[in-house]
């Protein structure tokens, strides 16, 4: 086995079960690894410590085991078994009225480089690491295993989340099974998913529970899903009883998916209308007619270098909704950068809200789904936040 060497008191931070070497820890490797290859990670007295899969960059190590275990078929088995009896008892898998769940998210579920998102008996498989795109096979033949008469068909979808460095030239496709039948099943609405060409694994999956306190505030308001994507707010507004929703997003794929999906859930229903259109220049020229709205942007800061231009863009976005708001509206706000953590998110809100000089209050403070835990020992992990505002 390859080692990974540590510097003197580097290993602090692993014995404390953060998942990740960084380059910038290590004294020496002996042995010659390749990318995605398991390495053993020891402390510069040579104690071992940890088992992981060895990348070229700044993580080197994404950490699989804390023990020497074998990584092999049983061990995907073992924690497969794990992660869809956590899914069980967060009552989120078997459910008549619910297909659609997160059964593998990456370090939340100690499988960094892994998502596996549940579709009907569809999963999507996502690799970020070499290591998990080597083992793809393997993870999805114990897939099939583990939810043996739930699952049939396992899709790769690795092309644009694989290191582009590591020139593996992925291409998507079914590596078990393949299924034409892409409807998501959440809480009783019906999501059209485009595994093909889709953001993500095709649906955010992570908006759920916020979707559902939506639905709850929405009885007869006049929302604006800014954002939509795939109509997911849109949809539950109309169930909650909004009296017209209007969902804007600059893809014209994405309004199409939309239209689609309202009309698989509400067919003929005139209450919504659907824009292809830039958020700032719809913000801009809107009038004052919403009392509830939904900005859900994609993540402005993927790095940390960007953060400042994200800042800017929380503001900007923000500050617009505020100052069209109606009196006595509700504003859902979301940034799902990770760059961006919950207190600058927290601010560039509170800076948006001071320009307008509204009357703003916080009802709730949202955040990831359960089916989407936080490994306690890997804080980064926490990437979604959003606040549901008031504004007199
Ligand atoms: N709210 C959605 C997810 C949003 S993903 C859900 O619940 O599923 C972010 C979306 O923002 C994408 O669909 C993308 O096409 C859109 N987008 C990106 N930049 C935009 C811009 N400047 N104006 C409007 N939409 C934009």
């Amino acid at each position: 086995m390859n080692k990974i060497i540590l510097k003197r008191n580097k290993e602090e931070s692993i014995l404390r079960f953060h998942p990740w070497v960084f380059s910038g820890a290590i004294h020496h490797i002996e042995g010659s690894p390749t990318e995605g290859d398991v390495v053993d990670v020891h402390t510069a007295d040579n104690t071992f410590i940890a088992r992981g899969h060895y990348q070229i960059g700044s993580i080197a190590v994404r950490i699989l085991s804390f023990a020497p275990d074998e990584i092999d078929a049983a061990f995907f088995h073992a924690k497969l078994t794990e992660a869809i009896n956590f899914r069980k008892a967060l009552g989120l898998a078997e459910r008549s009225d619910n297909n659609t769940y997160r059964l593998v998210h990456g370090e939340g579920d100690n499988l960094p480089g892994l998502v596996i998102d549940i579709y009907g008996r569809t999963a999507v498989m996502q690799a970020h690491s070499v290591g998990m795109h080597r083992c793809r096979q393997l993870i999805a033949n114990a897939l099939v295993d583990v939810m043996h008469g739930v699952i049939d068909n396992v899709y790769y979808k690795s092309e644009t989340t694989l290191p582009f460095k590591a020139n593996l030239q992925q291409a998507d496709g079914f590596i078990v099974g393949g299924s034409t039948d892409n409807l998501a099943v959440e809480y009783g609405l019906r999501f059209h998913v485009d595994w093909l060409k889709g953001q993500k694994t095709g649906f955010f999956v992570d908006q759920r529970e916020n979707r559902r306190l939506l639905e709850q505030y929405s009885q007869g308001r006049s929302v604006l899903n800014m954002f939509c994507y795939t109509g997911g707010f849109s949809i539950y507004a109309m169930r909650g009883g909004a009296r017209l929703v209007h969902s804007v997003d600059s893809s014209a794929k994405a309004i199409e998916l939309t239209n689609q999906n309202v009309e698989l859930n509400f067919p003929g229903d005139t209450r919504h209308e659907a824009f292809a259109d830039d958020a700032f220049k719809y913000l801009d020229r809107m009038g004052h007619q919403y009392d509830l709205i939904i900005l859900d942007p994609p993540a402005f800061a993927k790095h940390r270098d960007a953060i400042h231009n994200a800042m800017r863009g929380y503001i900007k976005i923000n500050a617009k909704a505020f100052e069209k708001i109606r009196p006595g509206g509700l504003l859902f706000t979301f940034s799902c950068s990770q760059a961006i953590d919950k207190y600058n998110f927290r601010n560039a809100v509170f800076t948006a809200a001071a320009q307008s000089k509204r009357n703003v209050r916080i009802l709730h403070q949202l955040t990831q789904p359960a089916d989407h835990p936080i490994n306690i020992y890997h804080p980064e992990g926490e990437y979604l936040k959003g606040l549901v505002l008031y504004v007199g």
